[in-house]
């Protein structure tokens, strides 16, 4: 099951939060502590609620042994999705891994992030539960740093992006012992790299720390190779308010669209398909 947090919570809180966080000044979560004394005393008892719905959650997914997937957002939300993802792995995570925190490689701070949550992990006692993402929000990010005038958080260009991208699902394969890892990509090339890894490393195709993700309706022709080889897959199917599921799945098809794109490979495969049959 995923989740967004700023389903259960409301985004001006998340951005106060956010904003209150100092920067370069030790480890998240002290940061966050000094964060959080900036609150009015009703916006404490606000994020307090907040944590108690992401943990209902989480406890009702652990005894239907479903795993929660938070959904990364915005960056000027981010730090507060960090730490209270951080804070349900902590009391989930102790002996299977119940939550997964989703990192975005789109930004240029975040195979540091995942070495750092890992050794939280270590120094914590838990499980690390991680969902590989790219990022979906390149534009917005881009737009909003230019017009507030501070550094863009986004890597320079696409293959910054895939070059942490496929360094993080190598640091994870690595350390298998106490990271549960979903790869979340249409990216072929990304898929392959890391079943090939699993291989030299002789681990099972089928490892049960290592999971992949399509969205559904894109990219079946990946999710059903994996399946096939054994691997771990699932499809990710989004709802919610029109309003605003169907800009999601726009902006989703609009990224896989382009000639270079994943729909416009899975679509020639189909036709070939069709041709092979004689229709
Ligand atoms: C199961 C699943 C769950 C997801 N959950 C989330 C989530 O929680 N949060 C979230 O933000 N996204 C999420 N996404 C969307 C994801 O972040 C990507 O937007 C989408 O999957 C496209 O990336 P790709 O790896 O599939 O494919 P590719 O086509 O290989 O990569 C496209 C992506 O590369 C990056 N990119 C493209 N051009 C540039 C450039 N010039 N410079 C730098 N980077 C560039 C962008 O991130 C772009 O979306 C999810 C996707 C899937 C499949």
């Amino acid at each position: 099951m995923s989740v967004k947090v700023t389903g259960i919570a409301r985004f001006g809180l998340l951005e106060k939060l956010d904003h209150s966080v100092e920067v370069n000044a030790g480890s998240l979560m002290k940061r966050f502590a000094r964060a959080i004394e900036s609150l009015t005393p009703e916006e404490k008892t606000e994020w307090q609620k907040v944590q108690e719905r992401l943990s209902r959650i989480c406890k009702s997914a652990e005894e239907e042994k479903i795993g929660v997937f938070i959904d990364a957002e915005e960056t000027w939300i981010q730090d507060p999705i960090d730490v209270v993802t951080i804070l349900m792995m902590e009391q989930f995570n102790k002996d299977k891994v119940v939550v997964y925190n989703t990192l975005q490689l789109y930004r240029h701070d975040r195979l540091q992030f995942l070495k750092d949550s890992y050794e939280a992990a270590v120094q914590r006692n838990f499980i690390l539960g991680t969902k590989l993402v790219r990022g979906a929000y390149m534009e917005k990010e881009r737009k909003r740093a230019k017009q507030m005038n501070y550094p863009s958080p986004i890597q320079p260009d696409k293959g910054t992006t895939d070059r942490d991208f496929n360094a993080s699902i190598q640091f994870c394969i690595e350390h298998l012992d106490r990271i549960s890892l979903v790869i979340a990509t249409h990216n072929e090339y990304s898929n392959l790299f890391t079943t090939q890894l699993l291989q030299q490393k002789e681990l099972p195709l089928n490892h049960p720390n290592v999971h992949f993700s399509q969205l559904y309706g894109m990219s079946d022709n990946i999710t059903l190779n994996l399946a096939k080889v054994g691997c771990h897959v699932s499809k990710y199917l989004p709802f919610g308010p029109i309003k605003d599921v169907i800009p999601y799945l726009m902006r989703r098809a609009q990224e896989n669209t382009s000639v270079k794109g994943q729909t416009g490979r899975e679509l020639a495969l189909i036709k070939k398909e069709l041709q092979r049959r004689g229709g």
